[in-house]
């Protein structure tokens, strides 16, 4: 890789990281993810994220939550209401990523917290994307994607969304390296990822989405798409790249205004095959 020079998305290398799935693949085996959200009127993002995850592919969907909301899940997720955010209520879902964050609002911080219990590779989304939380993740050493638009960017950085949509580039290197072994998916028309490997950072460009997906639903989307391909094992950087260029390719395929998110989220399975 060169310092300087951003990768572009292309199919063929998109292509050759697509999980293969052996003859005697099961639901245990194929990655179950754990997706983590949900507060007060905020219902639908975590249930987005859990059919992102299900249609990228994951075996298993567990979604924890408060108790007391009413989550529109998929008939195929596992419910885990939460009284309160804590280790003890997550201990016993079986999931080899997580992705936290998505509608949860206020309950954000003890959420995320009790996701980083698992020491799991996580999606940071949403309302998880705050300093003190990331850095907690990066401090623990457990691997993390975090996937700001450039408002969330703004609060990461501590500073002006509109700067950072004018220089996509520079801000992802910047929150790659204020955030250091961060993996970051900074989203928008285009996406543009980041990480820090050794003394450079690394970039990336999707080449894939378009205007249509300026609608709400679509990030927490792209959440449970990089945690199932994190489950499926692959490496934060590479769930990442793959995770942004099949959400856009799904876009692209169903490119008109009126778009909705979990109609992209129906979209993937086909995208991914005609990917491969
Ligand atoms: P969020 O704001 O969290 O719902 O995320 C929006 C998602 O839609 C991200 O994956 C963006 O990259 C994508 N998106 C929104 N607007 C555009 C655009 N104009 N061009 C390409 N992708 C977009
Ligand atoms: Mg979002």
């Amino acid at each position: 890789f060169q310092p300087d020079l951003p990768e572009l998305l292309t199919p063929q290398a998109m292509a050759a990281l697509l999980p293969r799935r052996s003859g005697d693949a099961h639901k245990g085996s194929v990655g179950r993810v754990l997706i983590a959200g949900g507060y007060a009127n905020y219902t639908g993002a975590p249930a987005l994220a859990a059919l992102g995850a299900h249609r990228a592919g994951a075996g298993l969907v567990s979604v924890a939550y408060p108790a007391g909301l009413e989550l529109h899940l998929p008939l195929e997720s596992v419910r885990y209401p939460q009284e309160h955010w804590s280790p003890e209520g997550l201990s016993h879902v079986r999931a080899e990523a997580a992705a936290v964050g998505m509608g949860a609002g206020p309950q954000a911080e003890p959420a995320a917290q009790a996701v980083l219990s698992r020491r799991i590779p996580t999606v940071l989304d949403a309302d998880a994307l705050q300093p003190g939380i990331v850095e907690s993740y990066a401090r623990a050493g457990t691997p993390a994607v975090i996937t700001p638009h450039p408002g969330e960017a703004a609060r990461l950085l501590g500073s002006e969304a509109a700067s950072i949509a004018a220089s996509p580039l520079e801000a992802a290197r910047t929150l790659a390296e204020r955030f250091a072994g961060v993996t970051v998916v900074l989203k928008g028309g285009p996406t543009v990822l980041a990480r820090q490997r050794g003394s450079g950072v690394e970039l990336a460009v999707g080449t894939t989405g378009n205007p249509a997906m300026a609608s709400g639903g679509m990030g927490d989307v792209l959440s449970g798409v990089i945690a199932a391909l994190l489950a499926a094992g692959l490496e934060p950087w590479d769930a990442a790249r793959l995770g942004v260029y099949l959400h856009g390719l799904s876009g692209d395929r169903r490119g008109q205004v009126g778009l909705l998110a979990h109609d992209l989220a129906e979209e993937l399975p086909q995208a991914r095959a005609a990917l491969e």
